[in-house]
C-alpha cells in the first residue's frame, strides 16, 4: 500500500470507526486507570501515537492501551486495522474516566480544556452531530479556547442543536 492510500484511510476511517466502537458497553475493571496514567496524559504530545508508542509514554502495557479503545478511549484505525491514539484526546478521556470514577460524573455543560487542561463549565453548549456521532460544543470561560465533549450513545441531553 503507498504512502497515499494510507492516509487517506485513515481518514476516511475516522468517524465510521468512532461510532462503532464506542457502543461497546464499559466497565470499571476495564476503564481502572493507573497513577501514571494520569500523571503522564497531560504531557503527551499532539499528535497520534500507536498502542505501544504510547503505553511506553504512559507506563502501562499496550494490551491495556487496546482494551482502552475498545471500550471507548477515543482513536482511529487505519487501512491495516491498526489503533492511532491521539496524544490530546487521550489526555482528554483519561481526565473525564478519572473524574467518572471518583463519583464527579461530568454534567452535560462541563468539558475538558485542553489550554487550561481542566475541567470546565462551557459557555453556550450546543449540541452538534454529524454522520449519527454526537458531542457537545462550546466555549472555556477562562480561556475562551473551544471545547468539545463527546455524548455516548443514547445519552439525553437537553442543549440545542447547534
Ligand atoms: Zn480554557
Amino acid at each position: 500500500m503507498s504512502e497515499r492510500a494510507f492516509d487517506s484511510s485513515l481518514n476516511d476511517s475516522v468517524i465510521r470507526t468512532m461510532n462503532q466502537e464506542t457502543e461497546s458497553s464499559t466497565s470499571k475493571r476495564v476503564l481502572a486507570i493507573p497513577h501514571s496514567v494520569i500523571v503522564r496524559a497531560p504531557g503527551l504530545l499532539p499528535m497520534y501515537y500507536t498502542t505501544s508508542e504510547l503505553a511506553l509514554e504512559v507506563g502501562v502495557e499496550a494490551s491495556r492501551i487496546v482494551r482502552w479503545a475498545k471500550a471507548g478511549a477515543p482513536h482511529r484505525r487505519d487501512g491495516r486495522n491498526h489503533i492511532w491514539i491521539s496524544g490530546r484526546e487521550f489526555a482528554a478521556w483519561v481526565e473525564e474516566t478519572r473524574a467518572a470514577e471518583v463519583g464527579q460524573p461530568m454534567q452535560p455543560g462541563e468539558g475538558y480544556c485542553m489550554r487550561c487542561r481542566a475541567p470546565v463549565e462551557m459557555d453556550g453548549p450546543v449540541l452538534r452531530e454529524k454522520q449519527g456521532r454526537k458531542w457537545i460544543s462550546g466555549t472555556c470561560p477562562r480561556c475562551g479556547a473551544r471545547v468539545n465533549r463527546g455524548v455516548r450513545n443514547g445519552q439525553q441531553t437537553k442543549l440545542p442543536m447547534g
